[in-house]
């Protein structure tokens, strides 16, 4: 039972003052998990990830490029789009220095009228960008005159939107949220807590939302500090919570002479690589011994982990248990599905797949393949853990891309079974120092080897205003039957412009290369991306043009070109992860990064390191290194999901404390009875790891 302390910051947003039902419908897209609905306590772990400094008010001409700036302008003129274009509606403005342009996509003309007259003074705020040598901001966050821009805080936080949602809503309800807050016991050690100079929690979260000066809200604030140590507390706690039941179980031996996986191993188009074999016979060790399994598979994009973990099912299916394999993404759980089914049906072995999407009608006949034992090999994505799926007997859960899945969806899956072995397959190469904090005492098995054959993918840096060259190649490639990937990234922090942006490359490319285009974003509706994902794979269509949604797992072995645009705004890892989509079948692939100048210094880095080397683990490390040096506020990074405040790179020594700490909490005192107990209990429901307080004996 959730502490009652806890009850205003676990209601509905929409029930807190200020937030009316269709904010409420933007926030529950924006930050409630999947068909729930947002609470208080979202709206409080929703960190700025910017802030308007208007303290200094710059001229146009000094006014810095590439970040958010208030200047003070006149309306010089309004140029509309023609009639029935599709531009966006631009207005002119100027101060005694020089001049910029207010570009308005979709714009609601009669708004800009009344909010910006020819001639009227008034003071703007956005990201100030250069734009084919002229200064611009799109879709400025503030328009304002004299006494509005009197009524705003000096130094004002900006939070991720989502499109419709305006930042004054979103900082209502956050204040909204932030009246809710209690005084909530302290969980921490007073100790750790001086010894880091960190304050309260409800302090730091106050002045996360308030900050006094933009450093305020960097992952280096003391604030922030604090309440990612809080965050990485409770996950350290869950994760020993989850383990130690796993491990208190005893495991079960699965008895296999190995039949049914060399049938598949003899099947196969190719050889095993060293390194596959080695990792495949660390498993079967695990898995023939009467210890449970707890192992973690870090392997590059290619390495084939997939074949690792048939292998592992097969071996679990002949001693007559079920295996179930779980992708982060209804794609990739579709792959797998495709790619192995065949695979284990020449072994004899059936196969079934769920998803959140499979018809309602033909779910119970799927859970009663499953639950009957019918079925020994299950793929699926997280419906497998929840909906009540029960299993006959699950004998070896495998998660794949495991750094999609918070740590106890991960586990979730090994409880699903009596003494389940647990198998975690990750991409995202975790430097050393980080994974024994992550993963704690799990085994771990590297596949440091990649299927021979594959030919380097050569990769280059261009500017974005050489589009036109990069078409071109395609149109010869096209001829001679390569296939494509286009990457736009999220570049705004609208997803809806990032879609637009998408769109228009998409009929951009349509106009060029017709009926050969496909089109996949995260908005799509299932059957949608499926569709589109299958058109590719089958080669109907040959450029895909792709939101991020094909960053992990997705395999289109003919695919020997990759286009990242606007490569500068992406982290190295997801770079990498990325350019892992080409390169896997024998083909020569590339890797072509259009960036928009001037680069930063860590944005060059990062694309030098990228043409470098194809080395995850190297690039794990650098990335580590580049991060290490700042460019906190700005670049879009990749952290670990599952964390909301905490970042694994900038407090990776808070992870350490959080660690440590979480060892001697349940050391002297694990089921969490104490006083400081009780309140970690508190902590445990805060960051929605209540799963684990389940798993503990005393209420
Ligand atoms: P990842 O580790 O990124 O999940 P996959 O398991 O999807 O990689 O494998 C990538 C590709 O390499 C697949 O097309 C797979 O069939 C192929 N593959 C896997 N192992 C080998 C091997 N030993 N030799 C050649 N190709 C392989
Ligand atoms: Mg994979």
């Amino acid at each position: 039972m959730r502490p009652s302390i806890l009850d205003p910051l676990f209601g509905r947003a929409e029930a807190l003052p200020g937030v009316g039902p269709k904010t409420a419908i933007l926030l529950n897209r924006l930050l409630a998990k999947a068909g729930g609905e947002a609470r208080a306590v979202d709206l409080l772990f929703h960190a700025p990830i910017n802030v308007v400094d208007r303290r200094t008010r710059p001229t146009l001409k000094d006014a810095p490029l590439d970040t958010l700036v208030l200047i003070k302008v006149r309306v010089a003129e309004h140029r509309r789009p023609e009639r029935n274009a599709k531009g966006p509606f631009k207005v002119l403005v100027e101060d005694e220095t020089g001049d910029a342009v207010l570009v308005f996509f979709l714009a609601n003309t009669e708004w800009i009228e009344r909010s910006l007259p020819i001639g009227a003074t008034r003071w703007v705020s956005g990201r100030l960008e250069l734009y084919d040598g002229h200064r611009q901001i799109v879709h400025p966050d503030r328009v304002l005159d004299e006494a509005g821009l009197a009524k705003l805080p000096l130094v004002e936080p900006v939070h991720g939107l989502t499109e419709g949602l305006q930042q004054r809503f979103m900082q209502k309800a956050i204040e909204g949220a932030l009246e809710r807050l209690p005084n909530l016991p302290e969980w921490q050690n007073p100790t750790v807590l001086a010894a880091n100079k960190l304050g309260g929690f409800g302090e730091s979260l106050r002045l996360l939302h308030h900050p006094r000066e933009p450093g305020d809200i960097a992952p280096t604030s003391l604030a922030r500090q604090r309440l990612a140590l809080d965050e990485l507390l409770a996950q350290q706690l869950a994760l020993r919570l989850m383990r130690g039941k796993l491990r208190r179980a005893p495991g079960r031996e699965h008895r296999s002479a190995g039949r049914l996986a060399a049938a598949i191993e003899a099947n196969l188009p190719f050889e095993l690589t060293g390194a596959q074999k080695r990792t495949l016979d660390e498993i079967r060790a695990d898995l023939s011994s009467d210890q449970r399994m707890l192992r973690l598979v870090q392997g590059d994009v290619g390495s084939g982990k997939t074949i690792v973990a048939a292998l592992a099912m097969a071996h679990v299916a002949e001693a007559g248990r079920q295996a179930a394999l779980m992708a982060p993404t209804e794609i990739l759980a579709r792959q797998h599905f495709e790619r192995l089914e065949p695979i284990f049906d020449a072994a004899g072995l059936s196969t079934v797949l769920l998803t959140g999407r499979a018809k309602l009608s033909e779910r119970p006949g799927l859970r009663a393949q499953i639950s009957s034992g019918e079925t020994r090999i299950i793929i699926g994505t997280h419906a497998l853990i929840t909906g009540g799926v029960m299993f006959d007997d699950l004998g070896l859960a495998v998660v794949d891309e495991q750094h999609r899945f918070g740590v106890t969806q991960r586990l979730a899956l090994g409880a699903k079974g009596e003494a389940a072995d647990v198998l975690v397959m990750t991409a995202t190469p975790i430097p050393r120092s980080l994974a024994l904090a992550l993963f704690g005492d799990m085994d771990s098995s590297v596949l440091d080897e990649k299927p021979p054959g594959r030919t380097p993918i050569k990769t280059r840096a261009l500017p974005q205003s050489r589009i036109g060259e990069v078409v071109d190649g395609l149109k010869r490639a096209l001829e001679s039957g390569a296939r494509a990937y286009w990457v736009c990234p999220l570049v705004e922090e609208n997803e809806d412009l990032d879609l637009a942006a998408a769109e228009e490359r998409f009929e951009d490319l349509k106009r060029i290369f017709g009926e050969r285009v496909g089109l996949v974003h995260g908005r799509m509706k299932g059957a949608e991306k499926d569709a589109a994902m299958e058109a590719f794979q089958k080669g109907e269509t040959r450029i895909l043009v792709a939101t991020t949604v094909i960053e992990v797992g997705v395999d289109v072995p003919e695919a020997t070109i990759m286009v990242i645009e606007h490569a500068e705004r992406f982290g190295l890892a997801q770079l990498h992860q990325l350019r892992g989509r080409v390169g896997r079948g024998c083909g020569e692939s590339s890797c072509l990064l259009l960036y928009k100048g001037p680069l930063g210094e860590a944005a060059g880095a990062r694309l030098t390191t990228l043409r470098q080397t194809e080395d995850g683990f190297r690039i794990a490390e650098e990335d580590l290194r580049l991060r290490g040096e700042g460019e906190i506020l700005g670049v879009r990074q990749a952290g670990l999901p599952g964390f909301r405040l905490a970042d694994i790179v900038a407090h990776a020594r808070l992870l350490a404390t959080a660690r440590d700490d979480a060892e001697l909490i349940l050391r002297r005192d694990p089921d969490l009875t104490s006083e400081r107990g009780q309140a970690l209990r508190v902590l445990l429901y805060l960051f929605d790891r209540d799963e684990a307080v389940k798993l503990l004996r005393a209420g």
